[in-house]
């Protein structure tokens, strides 16, 4: 199956780079992947984008992207791609055992949750451990819970868990939030949350049975150790880019972003295009995400006219 524009990732910048392509009569095809609608479909209100003046829930946002999307002629598959082959023109596309092949490609596959490390971390995820306050807050009605950060997540997640939870106790491993002030103030001024500054998680102890028990935290001024009982601790500590089927192929930086040339959304690769979170470590908001997205959608039909 050939296409003139394939988009892999259906955040604000696949869905967008999906409407503007669409409008330009290019067909798009959408491998929407493992988190249809990306990570404003784990959110909850979104209160700053732009023509929202009352904010609208970030699941329903997606949803009126996609639909604008299909409108305008896009595809939508609520699939994975497993494998890429840029080596040749037009690319080839490995999805679920059926190829595909596009003239050009459209990369907004965002990016993930950042965890510890730590070995009870990956034990006790969905036992306790969570990345995604909106995803598991409920299973911790009157429990006490913490949030590892110090970002607008952080305080967004914990601002969100005190609707359930008892406690909400947020570690930070300094002593001044990276978060905006208000969110800062908001998180402070609800009378569930307080904060452990200057502090890292040594350890989770629980069990995949009995879920998490306490939590080892570590003054980093003291190197003091201190267990407290806890239900749940929720990691808030920022993303990593999804960019593993393209190491080795595309030009990545430092942190595994892909890298774009100054002022569009060119890849190293003549016809790949990237756009949103996972080549933006800088602003990444639903915003800019959807910016970007239109940048790739022009770019790529620029670079499709001029072939
Ligand atoms: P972030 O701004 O990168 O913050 C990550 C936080 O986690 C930082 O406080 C960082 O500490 C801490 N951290 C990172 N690695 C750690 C580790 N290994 N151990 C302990 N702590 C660690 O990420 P984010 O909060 O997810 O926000 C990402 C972007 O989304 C930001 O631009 C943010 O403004 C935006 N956002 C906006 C909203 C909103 O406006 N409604 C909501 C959520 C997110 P340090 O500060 O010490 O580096």
């Amino acid at each position: 199956m050939k296409r003139k524009v394939i988009i892999i990732g259906s955040g604000p910048a696949g869905l967008t780079a999906a409407i503007y392509s669409a409008r330009a009569n290019l067909n798009p095809l959408v491998f929407e992947g493992a988190q249809p609608g990306g990570q404003l479909t784990i959110t909850t209100d979104v209160e700053n984008y732009p023509g929202f003046s009352e904010g609208i829930l970030g699941p329903d946002m997606m949803d009126q992207f996609r639909k604008q999307a299909k409108r305008f002629g896009a595809e939508c598959l609520y699939e994975t791609v497993d494998k890429i082959d840029f080596s040749e023109h037009p690319f080839r596309l490995w999805v679920n055992g059926k190829k595909y092949s596009s003239d050009s490609i459209i990369i907004s596959t965002g990016a993930s949750a950042r965890l510890l490390g730590l070995e009870s971390e990956t034990r006790l995820m969905g036992h306790g451990v969570s990345a995604c306050a909106t995803c598991d807050g409920f299973f911790f009605k009157d429990k006490k819970v913490f949030v590892v950060g110090g970002g607008d997540s952080a305080m967004e997640e914990a601002n969100f868990l005190t609707k359930f939870a008892s406690s909400v106790i947020i570690v930070h491993r300094r002593d001044e939030f990276r978060a905006s002030k208000i969110m800062v103030d908001r998180a402070l001024s609800n009378p569930k949350i307080s904060v452990r500054y200057n502090t890292v998680v040594d350890d989770i102890v629980g069990s995949e049975k009995s879920g998490v028990e306490s939590i080892i935290l570590k003054d980093t001024k003291t190197d003091e150790k201190n267990e407290e009982k806890c239900d749940g601790v929720f990691m808030a500590i920022g993303h990593v880019p999804n960019t593993k089927l393209f190491k080795g192929v595309l030009e990545l930086d430092g942190s595994g972003y892909i890298v774009t040339k100054p002022d569009s959304t060119h890849t190293n690769l003549e016809g790949v295009f990237a756009c949103g979170d996972v080549q933006d470590q800088i602003y990444r908001q639903a915003v800019t995400a959807a910016g970007t997205g239109c940048m790739a959608a022009l770019d790529s039909e620029r670079w499709l006219e001029h072939r």
